[in-house]
């Protein structure tokens, strides 16, 4: 299928109004991980009008929606994430989240339009389509709680997925632009506590305390030698603590200090050695200051998003096709993380990104109460994606 024949370039433009303003609809309602009930009633409506056989309250709050078409062919996915992040929305835009404290500043309502717009582009020319494809909206990406259960739930197993693909929109690239990475394309992310305890006292007497503060502060600042001293310059590795939290006043020393943070990685080698070494570390610095340090790691780990080269140059000649050399960048791994590394760890696929930078500002970066998405995007996500699904479901 060249660049000239994909059949259905027609069917993105009728529906690029509905795109945007299902866009805006989800933005105005952005809902926090695991709480997307309205987000998830939407999509149901949708994908039941445009006629796919539809379960819903998977984990808890996902979306599958499943598309046979009438030709024979074989069976793909496409992950789409939908929830929102806790923030306060700054711009004041016309459709600004009415609810308070959760905001879609990483993207997730395009994803879940561009995944709703494929599925009715699909169906609406059934009687041509090849194969199956299975539309999965997973809830709780951002606190990498989602992909799991759904997994576990078969949503890979009935009807049998054979690959998945699916996209993250993205300010690193202009609007218009896509780019696509074989390996390692997003890191691991771990996050953890570390509790060092002490023995409370008067500030002015710390002779007679176990200060968890100085024992903690030590820790911080040793631990980011770990990564220079102990991980190979040429396997990229971050240590972070982003919240420290110790005592009450001026003049007491606490009994105890907690430090939260999070590893990121590309190698499960590297991240099994950073939160190995981490927990020795702590415990051996805080006995030196005579305290306890213990290290626990919270929540799962959510492991690096490693593409397949096979599906990734896949990706890479349909992007060829449809939107030609020039809008193909190249950029590097990202340190940040997604789930949609379960689902690949489960079926070969690949996930790319899509640009959606601002044309004539700086982009404020994803996770930001200020983010802003230029719409222009989302048609470029729904035909790359068009392409992608069509192609894998006749097997080209
Ligand atoms: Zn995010
Ligand atoms: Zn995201």
């Amino acid at each position: 299928m060249s660049k000239t024949t994909l059949p259905w370039r027609d069917e993105i433009k009728k529906r690029g109004a509905s795109l945007v303003a299902l866009r805006r609809d989800f933005h105005q309602h952005a809902e926090l991980s695991m709480q997307e009930t309205r987000t998830a009633e939407v999509i149901a409506e949708r994908l039941r009008a445009a006629g796919l056989e539809v379960r819903t309250g998977i984990a808890k709050t996902g979306v599958v929606g499943v598309l046979h078409g009438e030709q024979p062919g074989h069976t793909v996915a496409w992950r789409a994430d939908i929830d929102g992040l806790p923030l306060d929305e700054i711009p004041e835009l016309p459709f600004k989240s009415v609810n308070a404290g959760a905001m879609h500043a990483c993207g997730h309502d395009g994803h879940t339009a561009i995944a709703i717009t494929l599925a009715e582009i699909l169906a609406a020319r059934r009687a041509e389509l090849p194969g199956t494809a299975v539309f999965i909206f997973q809830p709780a990406e951002e606190t990498f709680g989602g992909a799991q259960p759904m997994i576990a739930a078969g949503v890979l197993e009935d009807p049998l997925v054979e690959k998945i693909f699916g996209l993250h929109l993205t300010t690193m690239l202009p609007a218009g632009a896509v780019a696509m990475r074989p390996g390692p394309a997003m890191a691991s992310s771990d996050f953890f506590d570390i509790t060092v305890k002490g023995t409370g006292g008067h500030g002015a007497y710390p002779h007679l305390s176990v200060d968890p503060i100085t024992a903690a502060s030590h820790i911080l600042i040793g631990m980011q030698d770990l990564v220079s001293r102990e991980i190979a310059a040429q396997e990229p590795a971050v240590m972070t603590i982003g919240e420290i939290r110790g005592g009450t006043k001026h003049n007491i020393i606490p009994e105890t200090a907690v430090m939260r943070g999070s590893i990121r990685a590309f190698e499960a080698r590297v991240r099994d050695q950073l939160v190995e070494r981490l927990g020795s570390f702590a415990s051996r610095i805080a006995q030196a200051y005579r305290a306890e340090a213990r290290v626990s790691l919270v929540g799962d780990c959510c492991p690096a998003v490693v593409n397949p080269e096979a599906e990734t140059a896949f990706v890479h000649q349909c992007a060829l096709d449809e939107l030609g050399a020039e809008q193909i960048h190249d950029v590097p791994p990202v340190m940040g993380s997604d789930d949609m590394s379960l689902f690949l760890q489960a079926r070969p696929g690949c996930y790319f990104w899509v640009g959606i930078a601002p044309d004539n500002k700086d982009a404020m970066p994803h996770h930001h109460a200020a983010f802003e998405m230029n719409e222009r995007g989302l048609p470029v996500g729904v035909q790359l994606g068009l392409a992608t699904l069509l192609r894998s479901l006749a097997g080209q």
